[in-house]
């Protein structure tokens, strides 16, 4: 019975996340608090990364996050960033419970389409909803009716 009810449990997530959130992958795993997530950071604003220290200084004003990160160095594809409210020596966030709600939903599936990945050493992991075989079809099904 118990059975059951779990996976009743799990294609109404699936649904919801697919055809209601539109997502495209289930996130498994937790945080393991290794902190990597804060000292590597890309920023996005009004559709693209932030590239220019210029650009940066002027998001500082629209959120207190902006105002946490430091920059590191320069990438082809942006400025990365650090969280100097990172414990460099813990590797856990000093303002936790008070921390953006970014952080708190870190990480989501969007940062792959930033280009982005979630390290190797990252506690948490992305799962396709749906199978190859199962997008497959839905192609052909779609070719089909037209
Ligand atoms: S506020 Fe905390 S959780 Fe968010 S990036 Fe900084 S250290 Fe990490
Ligand atoms: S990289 Fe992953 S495991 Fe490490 S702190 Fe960030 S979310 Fe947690």
């Amino acid at each position: 019975m118990f059975l059951k009810i779990t996976s009743i449990y799990e294609k109404l997530k699936t649904f919801f996340l697919l055809k209601v959130l539109r997502k495209k992958y289930r996130r498994t795993g937790t945080c393991k608090g290794c902190g990597r997530c804060c000292r590597e950071i890309f920023v996005k604003h009004a559709g693209g990364v932030i590239k220019e220290e210029d650009e940066y200084n002027r998001l500082k004003k629209l959120h207190p996050f902006y105002s946490y990160l430091k920059i590191r160095y320069k990438h082809e594809d942006g400025l990365v960033f650090e969280c100097i409210k990172l414990d460099k020596e813990t590797g856990k966030c000093t303002i936790y419970k008070n921390r953006a709600l970014l952080c708190k939903l870190y990480p989501q599936e969007e940062i792959f389409m930033l280009g982005g990945v979630i390290s190797d050493e990252c506690g948490y992991s992305f799962i396709p909803l749906e199978t190859f075989e199962e997008v497959l079809q839905k192609v052909n099904r779609k070719v089909q009716t037209h």
